[in-house]
């Protein structure tokens, strides 16, 4: 399937033709013929899937095809809510990409930030609005937002809503809509509370399943650094003077270990930035951009700043420190060699990482190719993943058999 075969019109057929998308992903493919009937979707679909296009689209179709040329002053027909401001900000962006030739009005709020640029892009009329609950509901109460006209509401990542606290103020959110429209809820998890919430707004949904478009493991060219914690920076700077890394995304475990990491990179004459829970929103903002546009090679995240967001054409990921959750680290090194492009993640591990590297390993299955780099040697011992795990008790207890020493157990399969 392509995209001309989707009955689109012809201006969003252009925007897509600029942007190179030529084949629709799963979900655009199952969504948008779906969504442009009108019908309700529920989608447990991550971001990395396509799903902001499948349920952009078919917004920007209808609301164009159903536009009054008389009305001068557009008033708010769809309603898109995302937890985060950068989550916002690229669903914004999107709409903004694939509506470009559309006569319509795209905006969007979120809190963190000044109202008044907001409250002024309101003002002149929107046909579309992105926003998160807390902004929208504040300029709501002070009536710079009018409901009453929605068509289309999207919740976007809900788990997330529920995990960050926002589910009050969504619910109330939606109290403010219209009865008759249509609805897409989209959540990566469908716990039992989001199965209620869609029973409760969604009427007669189409479900759509999808698995993120990761690329396969097997095609991530993986690296394991064996490392001592203190040697841990120096060993990133000697990495990075390789002059074939363009871009890296350095994962660390908290906030302040990724000031650090950035604040000695910098010093060191390499250009970074970092993004995280403490740092303002316009700072995330810049540092993002910076980075999209390639005048930053380094970005240093923590798990939370950096999920969601749609970072590609990463040649590297670095993770400077182990995540204690297994699966963290098919998702973040997941953001390298997308979409055909060759990608390297090299993971670091210090003798106090030794158990999160086994619980990796044990995940994926498989081992990482240990590195050894001559300059920053190690004195602890590696991981061995097929060596038997022996109760310390078995190896000291009295029990033991004469002459055998613990070390004799060693790579016994
Ligand atoms: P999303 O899941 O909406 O965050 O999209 C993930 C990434 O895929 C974004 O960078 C999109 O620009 C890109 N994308 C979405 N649809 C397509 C498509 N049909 N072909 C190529 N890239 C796409």
């Amino acid at each position: 399937m392509t995209f001309q075969t989707l009955n689109l019109l012809d201006g969003i057929q252009r925007a897509i033709a600029d942007i190179d998308y030529t084949i629709p992903t799963p979900i655009q493919e199952e969504a948008i013929p779906l969504l442009l009937e009108g019908r309700d979707l529920c989608g447990s679909a991550q971001t990395g899937t396509g799903k902001t296009a499948a349920f952009a689209i078919p917004i920007l179709q209808t609301i164009a095809l159903h536009r009054d040329p008389k009305k001068r002053f557009p008033t708010i027909q769809a309603l898109v809510l995302a937890p985060t401001r950068e989550l916002a900000m690229q669903i914004y962006e999107n709409f903004v990409l694939y509506g470009k030739y559309l006569p319509l009005k795209v905006a969007v709020i979120f809190g963190g930030v000044p109202q008044r640029p907001q409250v002024s892009s309101l003002q002149e009329g929107v046909d579309i609005l992105i926003a998160t609950p807390g902004r929208l509901l504040d300029l709501y109460n002070q009536r710079f937002v009018k409901l009453q006209d929605v068509k289309h509401f999207v919740l976007d990542e809900a788990d997330r809503m529920l995990d960050m606290g926002f589910i009050y103020d969504v619910k109330k959110i939606i109290s403010y809509l219209p009865e008759k429209r249509q609805t897409m809820l989209f959540s990566a998890t469908i716990s039992d509370e989001i199965a209620s919430l869609i029973r409760s707004i969604l009427h007669d949904p189409v479900r759509i399943a999808i698995t993120p478009v990761e690329e396969p493991i097997e095609a991530i060219e993986q690296a394991l650094y064996y490392v001592e914690k203190k040697e841990k920076i120096a060993l990133l700077k000697d990495l990075l003077q390789d002059s074939s890394i363009k871009s890296a995304l350095v994962f660390t475990r908290t906030k302040h270990g990724a000031n650090r990491v950035a604040t000695d990179l910098n010093f060191a004459g390499i250009r970074t930035e970092a993004i995280h829970g403490n740092k303002s929103q316009s700072a995330r903002e810049r540092a993002l951009a910076l980075f999209k546009a390639q005048k930053i090679r380094i970005l240093v995240a923590t798990d939370i700043a950096a999920r969601g967001l749609d970072i590609s054409n990463l040649s590297l990921v670095v993770n400077y420190d182990l995540s204690d959750v297994p699966e963290t680290y098919i998702h973040r090194i997941g953001r390298t060699g997308r979409a055909g492009q060759s990608g390297k993640a090299i993971s670091f591990c210090s003798q106090e990482e030794r158990d999160q590297l086994k619980g990796i390993q044990k995940h994926i299955k498989m081992e990482i190719p240990v590195q050894i780099h001559p300059k920053h040697p190690v004195t602890f011992q590696p991981v061995m993943m097929n060596a038997p795990v022996i109760p310390t008790t078995s190896i000291f207890s009295k029990s033991r058999p004469r002459g055998r020493r613990p070390g004799a157990y060693r790579g016994h399969r």
